[in-house]
């Protein structure tokens, strides 16, 4: 049997892939089994942060990997503790807990929310107010938190006490908020999967300003627009707000599986000894990868983020079949004319990658794509989008 083959039959049946193997990759270029080479716009979704084989991730993660490659948090490492310092330095949070996945990032901020509202205003306070058209994750409880229907039926009954507020919709987020018995409100300020949407300044900062006023507190997820994609260092830095949980995963490990919830000061020492745990979570060949990456997060390198996506906005808005470019930083989201379904494939066709976000084309490239491998993707995609 070929790869295809063989992968259709013996792995779950989980994933539409595309009719590619992916043979190997360097930088921003990767190649496929018959060794046509692609543009990578998609970046393992958000997660080749600095493209694919980058000499110093390659350095960071072999380095540890010759030294130990786990311990059980059971000792302690250097890598983690180094990664947790900077990631506190970089935001000013105070605490890490680190796991292997966004979900598990989430989950890991819920458990946090309820027990810091158990703690401080009685467990009945246990309702997580998330948005509609969310995505937090697969496990039971973030597929409860995501505010999406079409994944919820099947897996009945998910873990209660979420109720959903429509994204950009103060009203409602205060009639949920006024409903219910509440821990936390929790948002992406990029919806990602939900189609590259972002929330409003006025919706971000009025959500921020009620959590404050109700001892909610707020929660983050940056699993996609973290670790310098919305062209800052976290996505909602934009919005000029202080969330008191973050969690991330997807760019910060740089190609390996690493999560990470950073709690704020009021929230610092809710998690105590046994109330949570990881058997892999902060993994040391994981940590010293994203201490590569993260070092490498400074303004230059933002700055170059929000050029590179200046210049994908400017050249893709009002071109012809391009209905409208939305997102922040190198997390974009193109609306098509064609159906996404057919510019993905012309795109791929003609040697560039990228993927969907509902009705989107979504545009996730290295955060350091050489601008000419840029320019010759946009290129493409606005041929494939104009139907030329
Ligand atoms: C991808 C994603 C998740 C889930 O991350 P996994 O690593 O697949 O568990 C959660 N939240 C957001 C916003 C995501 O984009």
């Amino acid at each position: 049997m070929n790869i295809p083959q063989l992968d259709n039959t013996y792995i779950a049946n989980t994933y539409a892939r595309f009719p590619v193997t992916i043979a190997r990759g360097k930088g921003s270029l990767v190649w496929d089994a018959d060794d046509k080479v692609y543009i990578d716009m998609a970046t393992g979704i958000a997660v080749n942060s600095f493209g694919i084989a980058d000499p110093a991730w390659i350095r960071a993660v072999t380095e540890q990997l010759c030294t130990v490659q786990h311990t059980s948090n059971l000792y302690y490492t250097a890598p983690d503790a180094q990664l947790a310092q900077l990631l506190c330095e970089k935001t000013g949070m105070k605490k890490v807990f680190f796991s292997n996945s966004g979900a598990e990032a989430n989950e890991c901020a819920i458990k946090a929310a309820r027990k810091y509202a158990a703690d401080h205003k009685g467990s009945e306070y246990s309702t997580i107010i998330t948005l509609k058209n969310s995505f937090h994750g697969r496990t039971i409880t973030t597929l409860a938190a995501t505010g999406q229907d079409v994944f919820h039926h099947d897996f009945l009954p998910l873990t209660e006490g979420f109720a959903y507020a429509e994204a950009n919709d103060l009203d409602d987020l205060k009639a949920q908020v006024a409903a219910h018995k509440c821990a936390a409100i929790m948002m992406e300020v990029v919806q990602g999967e939900g189609g590259v949407i972002p929330l409003t300044q006025e919706f971000v900062k009025g959500a921020a300003q009620l959590a404050a006023e109700q001892d909610l507190l707020l929660i983050c997820d940056e699993v996609q627009i973290g670790n310098g994609r919305s062209g800052k260092l976290y996505g909602y830095m934009h919005y000029g707000i202080t969330p008191d949980i973050v969690s991330t995963a997807k760019g910060l490990g740089g190609g390996l599986p690493l999560g990470a919830t950073l709690l704020g000061e009021k929230v610092q020492d809710v998690l105590t000894p046994g109330s949570h745990g990881s058997t892999f979570g902060g993994n040391p060949v994981c940590c010293a990868g994203a201490l590569s990456i993260l070092h490498r997060l400074d303004g230059p390198l933002l700055q170059s983020v929000q050029e590179k996506s200046d210049f994908i906005v400017s050249s893709l808005t009002g071109a012809k079949g391009v209905k409208s470019v939305t997102g922040l930083g190198l997390m974009l989201g193109v609306e098509t004319e064609r159906p996404v379904k057919d510019v993905i494939n012309d795109c791929m066709a003609r040697g560039v990658l990228v993927i969907s976000a509902k009705n989107k084309v979504r545009l996730l490239p290295a955060l350091n794509i050489p601008m000419a491998q840029l320019e010759q993707a946009i290129g493409v995609l606005k041929d494939v989008c104009a139907g030329e």
